[in-house]
Formats: structure tokens, C-alpha cells, sequence
């Protein structure tokens, strides 16, 4: 049996779906197929596909809720893993190992609810635990560094590793994970270190975070936060865009987000590719660096192929 044999197996008996769109499974509904798409439900079940992938010697891409990606128009070879571990484990009185799947909302208020401070800010949060560490996911002045103990991590080469968090390089929006060594680590849990505190206010914090968005932030399917705040300016990368005058400025289905200029929003689901994004994103940059000379970096990861010629 070829690798290639030996993988279409394997796919088919994990239930494995065959160029499955992964526009299904972005928050901004946009993105091509995968050549194997499977979801995972228990953290022995990830830990044995990403081996099994390595063995296989193909390409593995993980996804969480998938709101911090753009998948290009081609897609993704190989297999895409979409991570629906969600254990938690308390391992001591106020330290819980939390499976990479768990969503940033619940696992708030399931903490909140249990008379643990520290992780209010993140009720807001659509994405997974796990997508949010390579940009140490944060809001409201907190972000994961402040409650992250160490993460269990699967190496490139299918090796168990664990990492404090201290050596995970955490800072805004950025992490080893992200542009570092540990780039290809996949992480299947995270302990976190939160503090006693009341249930009823930690639950009233959760309700006025949760407030705060809907009065700030649009929902439907969109980016989120695309870009990040620039180092070299005290405006906002929302303020930069508004300033150069493209909130509400479109190309295809993407659009600039009249209520928050950073949000690039999809305006029209059925019919959109992700070139109108990447194309609008290319516009901002150039229009803000034009105007300011600041290039906006993105916060959002843009992975996948160029669909082939005439698709
Ligand atoms: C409306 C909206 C609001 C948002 N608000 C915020 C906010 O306030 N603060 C903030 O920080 N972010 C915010 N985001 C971005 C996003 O929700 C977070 O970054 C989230 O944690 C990403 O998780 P995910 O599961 O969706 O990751 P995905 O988009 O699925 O993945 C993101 C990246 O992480 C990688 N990845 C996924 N799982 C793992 C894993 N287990 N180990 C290693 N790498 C992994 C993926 O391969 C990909 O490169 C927002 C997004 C949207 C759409």
C-alpha cells in the first residue's frame, strides 16, 4: 500500500469527510475544501490523528471555531483537524487543565459559576481556547498570559511536549507559536491558574463584557479584529481606518464595518471568495500606509492555497 492508500484508510475509518468546504467551518464563512476533514470530540482521539497524520507524512492543519483564519479560495491539502475537545480537569484548588477545544465563552462562565476569577474578559471571545494561543487572545486590557500556568503540546515530529508559559514568548497578539520555534506545535490542553472570587459579580462582569460587544462590535460572519493596533501609533488600527475614510468601503463580499473599522465583514455569504478579502485587506493596508505610513499587520492568520487557474 502506497502512503497516499494507507491515509484514504485511515480517513475513512475515523469517518473523515473528502473535500469538505471549509467555508462551513469559518466564522466568516469563506474558505475552500480540505482534502480530509474530520472532528474531533476527545483529546486521546487528537492526540492518535495528529500521529497518525505524522506517520502518514501529510500535511495537518488544526482548526478550532476557525474565527481568527482566511482559508484562501484552493483550500487545504492534507488533513484538517477541527478540535471539539473540550474536557476540563481541576487539578488543584484553583488550577484546571482545560482540553484545546474548550470555547473561550463557556469555559468563562462555567469558571465563573464555579466562584473563580480571571477569565471575564473572554466571554466575548467566539474561538476555541487553542486558536486563541498562537495570538495570546486577549480583551479589555487582559489577555491569556495572565492566567495560563503551561500547555501539553504535540512537537511537528509526534512527540508529547509541555511548555510553561513563560517559554511560550506571549506578548500582544504574538507568540512562539505564532513566529517562533514552536510554530507546527499543536496544543491539546492548557492549565490556567485563576483566583477565588464571587460568583455574582464575576457573572455581572461576564454580562457587561458581553454588553460592551453588542453595543461596539457588529455580529454575523466576519474577520473579527483583522489587523493589529500598530506599535508606532496611539491610534487604534480601527481609528487608522476610519481616518483614511474606508469604513463601509467594499470589494465583492467583504466589507469595512460601519459600527467598527477594524471588522472586515462578509455581506454577502452565498457568493464569497476569499479574494474579495484578501483584496480589501491589501486595499486597507495600502490606503493607511498611503495616508499615515503605517503598514497594518494582520491579527487574523491567512493560510491555504491560490485556487488553480479558471476555478
Ligand atoms: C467576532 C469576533 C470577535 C473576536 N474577538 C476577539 C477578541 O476580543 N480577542 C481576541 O484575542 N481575539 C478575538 N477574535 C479572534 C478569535 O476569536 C480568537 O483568536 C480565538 O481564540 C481563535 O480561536 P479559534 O478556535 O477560532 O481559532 P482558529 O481560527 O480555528 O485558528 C486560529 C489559528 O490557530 C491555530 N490553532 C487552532 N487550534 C490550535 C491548537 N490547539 N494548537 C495550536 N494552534 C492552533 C490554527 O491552525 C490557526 O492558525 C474574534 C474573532 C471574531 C470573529
Amino acid at each position: 500500500m502506497t502512503r497516499s492508500q494507507i491515509l484514504q484508510a485511515l480517513m475513512q475509518e475515523l469517518g473523515a469527510l473528502h473535500a469538505e468546504p471549509l467555508s462551513r467551518h469559518t466564522f466568516v464563512q469563506v474558505g475552500g475544501p480540505a482534502d480530509w476533514f474530520i472532528v474531533i470530540r476527545d483529546r486521546d482521539a487528537l492526540i492518535d490523528t495528529i500521529r497518525a497524520a505524522h506517520c502518514a507524512e501529510t500535511t495537518l492543519t488544526i482548526l478550532g471555531a476557525g474565527s481568527n483564519v482566511l482559508i484562501r479560495d484552493g483550500g487545504l491539502r492534507g488533513v484538517v483537524l477541527k478540535n471539539e475537545s473540550r474536557d476540563c480537569r481541576q487539578i488543584g484548588e484553583t488550577t484546571f487543565e482545560v482540553d484545546s477545544g474548550a470555547r473561550f465563552a463557556a469555559l468563562a462562565r462555567s469558571t465563573a459559576r464555579a466562584g473563580l476569577t480571571g477569565l471575564e474578559w473572554a466571554a466575548g471571545i467566539p474561538g476555541a481556547i487553542g486558536g486563541g494561543l498562537p495570538t495570546n487572545a486577549g480583551a479589555y486590557g487582559s489577555d491569556l498570559s495572565d492566567v495560563l500556568v503551561a500547555i501539553s503540546t504535540i512537537a511537528p515530529n509526534g512527540e508529547s511536549e509541555i511548555f510553561t508559559a513563560d517559554e511560550l514568548g506571549l506578548a500582544y497578539r504574538d507568540s512562539k507559536l505564532r513566529s517562533g520555534e514552536l510554530q507546527g506545535h499543536i496544543a491539546t490542553s492548557l492549565t490556567f491558574q485563576l483566583q477565588r472570587g464571587d460568583v455574582y459579580a464575576s457573572l455581572a462582569e461576564i454580562d457587561r463584557v458581553e454588553a460592551l460587544r453588542k453595543t461596539n462590535a457588529p455580529t454575523g460572519p466576519s474577520l473579527g479584529s483583522t489587523f493589529k493596533n500598530p506599535a508606532s501609533d496611539t491610534r487604534t488600527a480601527g481609528q487608522l481606518i476610519d481616518e483614511a475614510g474606508l469604513k463601509g468601503h467594499r470589494i465583492g463580499a467583504a466589507q469595512v464595518s460601519e459600527l467598527h473599522a477594524n471588522y472586515i465583514l462578509n455581506v454577502d455569504v452565498g457568493n464569497a471568495r476569499a479574494t474579495d478579502f484578501l483584496d480589501l485587506i491589501a486595499h486597507v493596508q495600502n490606503r493607511v500606509e498611503g495616508r499615515f505610513g503605517i503598514r497594518l499587520q494582520p491579527e487574523i492568520a491567512v493560510i491555504g492555497e491560490e485556487p488553480a487557474d479558471g476555478e
